[in-house]
């Protein structure tokens, strides 16, 4: 029933009518026996689009999507080596909404909003409003990247990219696009996943006329996120050119058996989407609940390359704050 609502309206009602009521959630998936334990965040608070919710199993409480996006009492735990700001992002900021930590591409944080809440996402605690790009501060950006010709990509990152209007965002690409050095534009996003209408015909077709490369790097963590729907816009950004991405993160008791990667693998790429990488959790405090332990993911990536073509096999890195490239997770180290 949700489906049929959802799929009348377009993506930005579906993005401005995301469910924030932790009733509200319960009660459409038939777990208002959950009302009274559930954890009510004052920060960072529960945000998830019908679209979403419209892949959940209804009464059950383990369910893999449901898990990422209701809080948790665990979250107020404090853990040690778990921090505010693990990736240390703050000292890569040459430029108000840039980072340039990685030699050939430079990160631009386009808006701090996102469709949905992540309760593992390690930028739960950064303070967006003073590090978004203005006006002024999209022409210090070209100016940067034409002053360092070893940038020949951007990455239009948030937060999440495609919550902003096409209009902000075409504009964005008609500067990145007038600087010659660049032959790629990325954008990495939840959306095509949370709300799938986002990827409508106005962006694809601006897409699609780029003279840059586009690559899309969806975010995707289980294969219940990927339904007919879904799919079939995934498929229609890649008939439009668009190189189709999936990055995910390993999640405790959500996607970290062979299983599930396998499922998530398979799915992806019949919808389009080659994995790219798989990470370990950032240590990000309030998420340590959701961590899996190094010994298991690295067992378990030796079991997906046994299973799957080396292609369906993303990279298992880790993020660290002193290194300019995600580093592979060391899978010699138990075997
Ligand atoms: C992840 C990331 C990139 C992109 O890394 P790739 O390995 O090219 O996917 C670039 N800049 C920053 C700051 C990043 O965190
Ligand atoms: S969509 Fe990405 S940036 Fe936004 S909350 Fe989820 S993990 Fe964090």
């Amino acid at each position: 029933m949700i489906n049929h609502l959802i799929t009348q309206k377009n993506w930005q009602t579906q993005l401005s009518e995301a469910i924030t009521s932790i009733d509200e959630l319960l009660g459409i998936l038939e777990l208002d026996e959950l009302r009274a334990s559930t954890y009510r965040p004052e920060h960072f608070v529960l945000r998830v689009p019908y679209a979403f919710v419209a892949k959940m199993r209804a009464g059950d409480p383990n369910d893999p999507l449901l898990k990422q996006v209701l809080p948790d009492r665990q979250e107020r735990s404090k853990v040690a080596g778990y921090v505010s700001d693990p990736l240390a992002e703050q000292t890569h900021n040459p430029t108000k909404g840039m980072l340039h930590k990685y030699q050939s591409r430079v990160l631009i944080t386009l808006t701090g909003a996102c469709a949905v809440h992540c309760r593992y996402c390690f930028r739960q605690h950064f303070d967006y409003s003073a590090n978004l790009p203005t006006e002024v501060a999209k022409q210090d950006i070209a100016a940067y990247i034409s002053a360092h010709s070893e940038i020949n990509e951007v990455i239009l990152s948030g937060g999440d990219p495609l919550s902003v209007t096409n209009r902000r965002l075409f504009a964005w690409l008609d500067t990145l696009e007038g600087i010659e050095q660049l032959t790629t534009i990325r954008l990495h996003t939840r959306l095509p996943v949370v709300i799938p209408a986002r990827l409508d015909e106005a962006l694809l077709t601006r897409l699609a006329r780029s003279r840059c490369h586009i690559v899309m790097v969806i975010h995707c963590n289980h294969a219940n996120e990927i339904d007919t729907l879904t799919a079939e816009y995934l498929q229609r950004a890649r008939s439009a050119g668009i190189t189709m991405l999936n990055q995910a993160v390993l999640l405790k008791g959500i996607n970290d058996s062979l299983t599930s990667q396998v499922a998530l693998s398979q799915t992806l790429f019949a919808a389009g989407v080659l994995p790219y990488y798989l990470h370990v959790l950032d240590k990000v405090a309030g998420a340590a609940h959701f961590d899996s332990d190094e010994q298991k993911a690295v067992a378990l990536y030796w079991a997906l390359l046994a299973k799957l073509p080396g292609y369906l096999v993303p990279k298992l890195v880790r993020e660290l704050p002193d290194r300019p490239f995600k580093v592979p997770i060391n899978i010699y180290n138990t075997h």
